[in-house]
């Protein structure tokens, strides 16, 4: 379904980022993947995402943080491929902390990846998808693009943005073939999540396991964790014909948290 199609999928060497692009490559799509990592491990990573889902598969060290090089990682592409057909906005970080005692250095850096890199991914990537009249833009907000939590105001805030920049690239290509969308997940077990799940515990004094089931309990009337898997299954389906006309959706997959 995706064959010949180019798929950005930013910090995609690890946990739901992973899980996209596992998906999109299961589909036929030719991938660029970007995160941190141990260099070793991330070419294991690249090679066997090749050869078993028999696509091309490049890995970009790009540092999202830093606009240039968000621009020069979307030239790469363009250059290789002719345009990134589908960007997948995925590549994020938290930090916990009260309003009062949150880190100026972690806001800025949030905001930098969780939300502005977004922003440049977008603005250096459409002039080529427009050429080529098709395009898939999904951007990995979070429950907290829709309703907040304590402790987490930048995380909060950038989500919350993403979710408006989503919207207005959907209304600014709503006559075109391209769609802009946000995912909304609720709980992942992912690194992210899992540093988390350490703190709650050794905070309260209790087990990791308890500490994880307490966490996905407060929020999720489902007690269970979404996976990077089912996220990959949604992205596939924004990338389709049938959700040719969904656009500036903020669509949550979330054991129910957003319903109560
Ligand atoms: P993760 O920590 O497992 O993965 C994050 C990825 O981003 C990694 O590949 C990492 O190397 C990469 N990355 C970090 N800094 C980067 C930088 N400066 N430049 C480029 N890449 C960088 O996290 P995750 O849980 O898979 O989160 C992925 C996205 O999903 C994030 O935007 C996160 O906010 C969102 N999300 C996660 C959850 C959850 O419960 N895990 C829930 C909702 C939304």
């Amino acid at each position: 379904m995706l064959k010949g199609k180019q798929a950005l999928v930013t910090g995609s060497t690890s946990g739901i980022g992973l899980g996209i692009a596992r998906a999109l490559a299961a589909k036929g799509a030719n991938l660029t993947i970007n995160g941190f990592g141990d260099a070793g491990e991330i070419e294991k990573l690249r090679a066997s995402l090749a050869s078993e889902f028999g696509v091309e598969v490049v890995y970009a060290n790009a540092d999202l943080m830093k606009p240039a090089e968000v621009e020069s990682l979307i030239r790469s592409i363009e250059a290789r491929a002719g345009a990134v057909d589908i960007l997948v906005n995925n590549a994020g970080i938290q930090h916990t902390a009260k309003v009062s005692e949150f880190p100026v250095e972690r806001w800025d850096a949030i905001i930098a990846l969780n939300l502005s890199a977004a922003f440049h991914a977008i603005r250096c990537a459409l002039p080529a998808m427009e050429k080529r009249g098709w395009g898939r833009i999904i951007n990995i907000a979070s429950a907290h693009g829709l309703v907040a939590s304590p402790m987490k105001s930048a995380y909060v805030a950038a989500k919350h943005g993403i979710v408006g920049l989503t919207k207005t690239v959907a209304l600014e290509q709503a006559r075109t073939r391209i769609t802009c969308n946000a995912i909304c997940p609720g709980w992942v077990l992912t690194p992210l999540v899992q540093k988390q799940i350490d703190a709650r515990a050794a905070e309260q004094k209790i087990s990791v396991q308890q500490a994880k089931l307490d966490l996905v309990s407060e929020k999720q009337p489902s007690q269970e964790f979404v996976t990077p898997e089912q996220l990959g299954e949604l992205c596939v389906f924004l990338c389709s014909e049938a959700a040719a006309q969904v656009r500036g959706a903020a669509w949550n997959v979330d054991g129910g948290w957003l319903a109560q």
